[in-house]
């Protein structure tokens, strides 16, 4: 028996002990192709030398001293790393390591609270998000997440955030809406909310610029973000982007937010940053947040044991070097395009897939029961679930996850396919999609 407490202490699950290429391969021989990165996190497949060797290398010379009186210099040439690459409008910034993305957003919305209260606004406490969303699974982040599902258990013991809708094309764009107009009405929706509140007692607004999680990827509408930004920087409300699935090489660019055209004043990463081969996670602070806590109390109010890991930030570093080395982000391009021209023409007319959307190496399939009304199934129907077992059965993993059960969404399975992986594995990729989602909807 299983003394691992896993998501599901039932399920008998394949002991994976290989990773090769685009591939993991169990105990008994079975080979996966994987579709998702696991959570898009495996962006260089699974077996990159370089990287290895940069994580042995670092391991042979220094693993560990505590942050709290050393720096080292992978940390330090990561960071710098980060803040060149940063989208313009950060400037000189800085960078502080955790351990997952949920590390990273907690970190993140105590940063914004210690910038106002240097900036001697103590008034501020609001935090506005979007829903759905997920930003983690931690008291904080799970409390800014518009995620019904996983916070119902633990709602009464969460912070109070607020919500606003998430620009959720499929569903909320009006028939005859631009998308500009579209963008717009969702993006005054935080001017709204933040006149309710009042607009000095708000520290903060947090999105994803491409959704990851809970709506599968879901780019925002042209000008969506330029608006955010003026807003934010009207009432003096931080922007927090939440990279941690939709950043590092992921849609295209180093930052998803690049792509936008602004920068925001704390950003989080993390899945792609280590790739799969180091769990760390990072938090950047742009200059604007830097400056107000020079200028005050200097100190940053937050530590955990493991920041800065030497081997963590080694492996980090790695990664963006293959990424930069092997021009992978113009792979995630082209391969990105050949994905969505494949999912289009294999699903575009499939009559239970209501929506095909995302970018780069980052996109998402809608499952509907009905096409013409858009109505998703009954989460009752598992429609995620058996799309993932169909899936795998066939030898791809795929990211299914179900829609809600109050209807706002249906189910929907996210691809995340390595940068590294071949055009033969996209098209094995779509080709196995488009059964899966006619097996697992056959007679529905
Ligand atoms: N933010 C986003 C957008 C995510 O997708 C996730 C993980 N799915 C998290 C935060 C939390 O990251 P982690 O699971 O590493 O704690």
């Amino acid at each position: 028996m299983s003394h691992v407490l896993r998501r599901s202490l039932t399920a008998t699950q394949p002991v994976i002990v290989k990773g090769e290429g685009s591939y993991l391969i169990d105990k008994d021989g079975t080979r996966y192709l994987d579709a998702c990165g696991g959570a898009a996190v495996s962006s260089l497949g699974h077996d990159n030398k370089a990287v290895r060797d940069a994580v042995a290398a670092q391991m042979a010379t220094l693993s560990y001293a505590h942050t709290g009186l050393f720096t080292n210099e992978p940390a330090e040439e990561l960071a710098s790393y980060l803040i060149a690459r940063a989208p313009k409008g950060t400037g000189q910034g800085r960078v502080m390591y955790l351990g997952s993305g949920s590390e990273a957003m907690e970190a993140a919305l105590k940063l914004a609270r210690q910038y106002h209260l240097e900036n001697g606004q103590p008034d501020r406490v609001h935090l506005i998000a979007r829903a759905p969303s997920y930003h983690g699974n931690t008291l904080g982040a799970l409390a800014v997440g518009g995620h019904a599902g996983r916070r119902a258990p633990f709602a009464p013991m969460l912070i109070n955030a607020h919500h606003i809708d998430a620009a959720y094309g499929y569903r909320l764009q009006r028939d005859g809406e631009s998308e500009e107009d579209f963008a717009l009405r969702m993006a005054n929706q935080l001017e709204d909310r933040i006149q309710t509140l009042g607009p000095k007692t708000v520290a903060a607004f947090i999105a994803e610029p491409v959704v990851g999680a809970s709506l599968g990827s879901q780019p925002a509408p042209k000008g969506y973000f330029k608006r955010i930004r003026e807003i934010c920087d009207q009432h003096g409300v931080l922007y927090i982007a939440d990279e941690v699935m939709c950043g590092m090489g992921r849609t295209g660019s180093l930052f998803a937010l690049e792509q936008e055209g602004i920068a925001a004043d704390i950003t989080t990463m993390a899945k792609g940053l280590g790739a799969g081969y180091m769990p760390i996670a990072a938090v950047m602070a742009s200059q604007k947040v830097v400056k107000a806590i020079e200028d005050g109390t200097g100190r940053l109010w937050n530590g955990h044991t493991y920041m800065s890991h030497a081997v963590a930030c080694a492996g980090a570093l790695a990664v963006m070097n293959e990424i930069d080395s092997r021009d992978l982000l113009s792979r995630v391009r082209t391969l990105g395009e050949r994905l969505e021209a494949g999912l289009r023409s294999a699903l575009g007319q499939h009559a239970h897939v209501g929506d095909i959307r995302g970018r780069g190496l980052f996109w998402t399939a809608e499952v509907v029961k009905d096409r013409d009304t858009k109505q998703p199934f009954d989460v009752k129907e598992n429609i995620a679930g058996a799309m993932h077992m169909t899936a795998l059965a066939k030898g791809v993993i795929t990211y299914p996850s179900q829609g809600c059960a109050d209807g706002t969404h249906g189910d929907h399975v996210l691809l995340a396919p390595c940068f590294t992986s071949t055009e033969e594995e996209i098209d094995q990729i779509v080709a196995v999609l488009a059964e899966t989602i006619s097996e697992a909807t056959a007679g529905k």
